[in-house]
């Protein structure tokens, strides 16, 4: 029976007292989003296999190893989406979204499915948040995207990331520098492992990511795509790095890094930690070209990246980033007697209509055990109606942070509470302000 209660390897759980972060990390990339003109696409936990063979690619590690594939019952192959491009894409293509005024600017949150071996910030299920930017090949695109996410980074206040940039040029240069690797790791064919052998032909520059030690260790010598780049390529990434130059976002070239999914060319970027052990990568990003026409749509120019809110929320708890505190309780009405229960139930439907978080018992407790959950909940007043309060229309409130008390009718309840929500307003206005000139 064990099994019952013991979730899938690989997989996570996010509890009540967790979920407020992830809701806060959610409404920042929302807000980032929206800044930057960025709307939100939902689309489907599923497709069809092979929209991830050929949008992701047949020599990804995402394609050979990780990909939950089955057969439904209408014997067509599905896959569980590894990530979010392939699959807005598709869609974006289904809706005629890129015949439409571009540029196309949109957002997503994905879970992802990927069988991976499980550790640390390695999951069989992750969720990403993720932007695509169609229609613009101009490497002002490229620059607006990496401003975007260290903008994201900065607004939840992230400093521990660092960035990594790449070109890995266009189909024209890597003739050469297909060539020049496929010689390159010819001579070490003999170490590579079995996956490396079977791209060294097929796509000679997924070796540089593969994950086995040894195909590592080779690949830190192997040529650099940034010696075979074309002049319009060479161009483009000199156009990004200008850009970047003009801003405050600090940047390092890293030849290694070609990114797992085939779909890439010209930029690839990384946003990397120190403080996550090997699972640093927090965003990967760049641009694929030739997505859209490979998946049969229009030909548009894009690029977009994916980032792994996991991972971000890990660093942000490791490196002591702030989530601003939990939606609490505004009132709890606790009750003592059926009749008085039956009171506070009409007062507390009254709160909440005017826009109140407000709770009382329904557990039929003692007004002890009662004031025990209060305080678990965080509640920001609370009081007790029972049979004198219900006699005199009156009750006596408290201030839960400082045991102020109120005396308050029971039919002005939510008069008193608009009053006190000004005044702590206020009063907490009055602190960050102090604070701030400090
Ligand atoms: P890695 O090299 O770590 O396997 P990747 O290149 O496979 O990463 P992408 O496909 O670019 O990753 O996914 C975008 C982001 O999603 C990553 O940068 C990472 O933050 C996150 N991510 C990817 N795979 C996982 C996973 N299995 N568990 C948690 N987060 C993940
Ligand atoms: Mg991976």
């Amino acid at each position: 029976m064990a099994i019952l209660t013991k979730a899938p390897r690989g997989t996570v759980d996010v509890l009540p007292g967790e979920s407020y972060k992830w809701q806060y990390v959610e409404s920042v990339l929302r807000d980032a989003a929206s800044k930057f003109g960025f709307r939100e696409m939902r689309v489907p936990t599923f497709e069809h296999t092979e929209l991830f063979n050929r949008g992701v690619g047949d020599t990804t590690d995402v394609v050979q190893k990780e990909m939950y594939t089955f057969e439904d019952k209408g014997g067509r192959s599905i896959t569980l989406r590894p990530e979010g491009t392939a699959g807005v894409c598709r869609s974006a293509i289904e809706h005629g979204l890129l015949g439409d005024a571009l540029p196309l600017k949109v957002y997503y949150f994905v879970s992802c499915f990927r069988y991976e071996k499980p550790q640390m910030g390695r999951y069989r299920e992750h969720t990403q948040f993720g932007s695509e930017f169609y229609g613009s090949a101009a490497p002002a695109a490229d620059a607006e995207l990496i401003c975007y996410v260290q903008y994201i980074l900065d607004s939840l206040g992230i400093k521990e990331t660092h960035l990594e940039i790449n070109s890995i040029g266009c189909p024209k240069c890597r003739t050469e520098y297909y060539k020049a690797l496929r010689e390159y790791f010819r001579s070490y064919s003999d170490q590579l492992c079995e996956t490396c052998l079977g791209r060294l032909e097929k796509n000679p520059m997924r070796i540089l990511d593969c994950k086995s030690p040894i195909c590592k260790e080779i690949a830190a010598n192997a040529p650099r795509t940034l010696d075979y780049l074309c002049d319009d390529c060479r161009a483009h990434f000199d156009g990004l790095k200008a850009r970047l130059d003009k801003t405050s976002i600090k940047y390092v070239e890293n030849s290694r890094i070609v990114r797992g999914l085939d779909y890439y060319n010209r930029t690839v970027f990384e946003f990397v930690t120190d403080a996550l052990g090997s699972q640093g990568t927090v965003c990967g990003g760049g641009r694929y070209d030739g997505l859209s026409e490979s998946l049969g749509g229009p030909s548009v120019p894009s690029l977009g990246f994916g980032m792994g809110l996991n991972r971000i929320l890990m660093l942000m708890e490791q490196t002591g980033c702030e989530f601003p505190e939990v939606d609490r309780c505004d009132i709890y009405v606790g009750s003592a007697g059926d009749s008085a229960s039956i009171a506070a139930a009409g007062i507390i439907s009254d709160l909440r209509a005017e826009g109140f978080k407000a709770e009382g018992d329904v557990m039929v407790r003692s007004v002890k055990a009662q004031m025990k959950y209060c305080d678990k909940i965080g509640a920001k007043y609370s009081c007790i109606i029972g049979e004198i309060e219900q006699a005199n229309g009156m009750v006596r409130v408290k201030n839960m942070k400082n045991g102020e008390t109120y005396e308050v009718e029971l039919d002005g309840m939510c008069q008193f509470m608009y009053d006190r929500m000004v005044a702590d307003a206020l009063d907490d206005a009055a602190g960050a302000a102090e604070d701030f000139g400090g």
